[in-house]
């Protein structure tokens, strides 16, 4: 944002942007919250939008689109092929990625199975800096594995180090020792790392990698899903790009890769996604594989509409105004829990805020989920639904063990240009609430366990009476209060 300073003295994010259209939002009373979790089996992804106030599960598809954005989705061209919306994007994929060959797909890990389905085979390695979910989950069904080759303080939680995503450059070339370079599918970056809190890579980092994978000769790929709070955080964080535009910083990037891929559901704040290459060859590796999954080379399975907008969106990304909303309004978060003694992720990251459940509640062991047990606590008492991101979010091994995350986390993901002060005061006001009487949170067991990616449908239950001492505790203290 702006750099505006305010006579009082007081720091607070203000937005470069004004509100035009609303959504009328509900806040139902803590009975009806509890009757929602057990109905959802205290699965936040299965609670209905009716009975939640702050939506904080996830900045995917859901940041607030601009004006501009609608405009242009009023003017998109619906043709199966050859449509001018498409040559918008592609246009803009060139002018801000370099990039000559794009291809459309419908979200981020539909271009994930692409790229598993095309690079890895059984026995493939892909190293990277942290794994997501849905990248894992193509690479091992696919027969490949990843291997995590982030630096050892990017998995301390409380740290003032700008940049914990990045990757171990002594641990990959190690790795690419270790397994030989023709058995490395390629190397994996993610950048503003989801799973460990929104926490950036810099620039230099990325161009040591991309060193050693030139070197060795492997293909380096970077997951674009999160660039713009990773680009916010190389402008304000990293010295030597402080005189470099945005524009400029996306560019050096998109450079020292052979294949960026994305979420625009998250990066151009609409719904769809892509994959980028400079590379005919690869280009051409991959083709077959839109047309028979996502659609005709031309939309990729998404709508015109979102097309033009992704084209826009992605524009003003380039804006700083616009990739500090997120970072600015985490950081008045993450500052005010962490001053209150709440256990949060520092430095504040992109994406979110980042309750670290471990310290939060250390009473409830890791069998128990504790990010999960913080995630239906927290909604029970504030109608905040948040993720979880812990043991839930993993899956068990070949032989049935369970894998216990590095963190345990909870997640409140803070959507781009969607909330306001106002309502993170309140979320702020019952976490804090919640962590002066944690003593009464208790966990959680499995009563459905789906094989893959049970974090999405599983259901469990509470392992004591606990939620129901926790809602007395609400009544006590906040009287007839919602
Ligand atoms: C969200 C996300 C994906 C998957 O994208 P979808 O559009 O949800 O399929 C992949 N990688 C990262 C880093 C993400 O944040």
């Amino acid at each position: 944002m702006a750099n505006i300073k305010f006579y009082s003295g007081e720091q607070v994010p203000l937005e470069m942007h004004k509100v035009r259209i609303v959504q009328k939002l509900n806040l139902p009373p803590i009975e009806r919250r509890l009757a929602a979790l057990d109905e959802a089996g205290n699965n936040t992804f299965l609670l209905k939008n009716a009975d939640i106030y702050l939506d904080m599960l996830t900045d995917s598809g859901v940041n607030a689109m601009s004006d501009k954005q609608l405009a242009a989705m009023m003017e998109s061209d619906d043709s199966y092929a050859g449509s001018a919306t498409f040559t918008k994007l592609e246009t803009k994929i060139r002018d801000i990625f370099g990039m000559d060959y794009f291809l459309p797909v419908h979200q981020g890990r539909a271009a994930e199975n692409v790229l598993a389905r095309v690079f890895c085979r059984p026995g493939s390695v892909v190293p990277m800096n942290y794994h997501f979910t849905t990248t894992k989950a193509h690479i091992t069904v696919n027969g490949g594995a990843v291997e995590e080759l982030i630096i050892d303080a990017g998995l301390e939680v409380t740290s003032d180090l700008p940049f914990k995503g990045d990757m171990d450059i002594a641990k990959l070339e190690a790795s690419i020792t270790r397994h030989g370079a023709a058995n490395i599918a390629f190397v994996r970056v993610e950048t503003g790392t989801n799973l460990i809190g929104g926490q950036p890579h810099s620039l230099e980092n990325l161009r040591q990698v991309s060193k050693v994978c030139k070197q060795h000769g492997v293909l380096l790929v970077l997951d674009a899903s999160l660039l713009a709070d990773n680009l916010y955080f190389i402008k304000t964080r990293e010295q030597a790009c402080k005189g470099m535009s945005v524009r400029e910083i996306t560019r050096a990037i998109a450079d020292l890769c052979d294949i960026v891929y994305f979420s625009a559901r998250k990066l151009g704040c609409a719904r769809g996604g892509g994959i980028c290459t400079r590379s005919r060859d690869l280009y051409m590796k991959m083709r077959e594989l839109v047309t028979l999954f996502e659609g005709f080379l031309t939309y990729g399975g998404m709508s015109v509409r979102e097309i033009e907008a992704i084209a826009v969106g992605l524009e003003e990304t380039m804006d700083e105004d616009m990739i500090s909303q997120g970072p600015q309004f985490i950081k008045f978060m993450v500052d005010e829990l962490n001053r209150k003694g709440v256990p949060v992720i520092t430095p504040p990251g992109g994406l979110g805020c980042h309750l670290d459940a471990l310290r939060f509640i250390p009473h409830v062991p890791q069998t128990q989920y504790p990010a999960g047990a913080l995630a239906s606590a927290l909604f029970l008492v504030s109608g905040v639904r948040g993720m979880e991101r812990g043991s839930v979010s993993e899956q068990r091994d070949d032989q049935g063990n369970e894998v216990y995350s590095n963190m345990e986390l909870l997640r409140l993901a803070v959507p781009r240009r969607v909330f306001t002060l106002s309502q993170l005061k309140y979320a702020v006001d019952r976490i804090v609430w919640l962590h002066e009487n944690r003593d009464l949170i208790g966990g959680l067991r499995f009563v459905e366990e789906p094989k893959m990616l049970r974090f999405f449908f599983g259901k469990l239950v509470a392992t004591s009476d606990w939620q129901h001492k926790l809602l007395a505790k609400f009544r006590a203290d906040l009287g007839d209060s919602l």
